[in-house]
């Protein structure tokens, strides 16, 4: 299924198999974590874990 990603707006492909609590790297640098809101699939920005820009 595609879910749109809450960060930059963009598709984000998730495996119709998808568990709550599975992680998936989107292409804008965001780790996106799936979580299960009401019965649907969501996804939420995976707080607390950012990559080194190399700044
Ligand atoms: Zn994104």
């Amino acid at each position: 299924m595609i879910i749109k990603c809450p960060i930059c707006g963009g598709d984000v492909e998730v495996p119709d198999d998808a568990l709550p609590g599975e992680l998936i790297d989107h292409e804008c640098g965001i780790t996106l974590e799936v979580v299960n809101e009401g019965g649907s699939i969501k996804l939420r920005p995976l707080e607390g874990v950012r990559e080194d820009w190399g700044e």
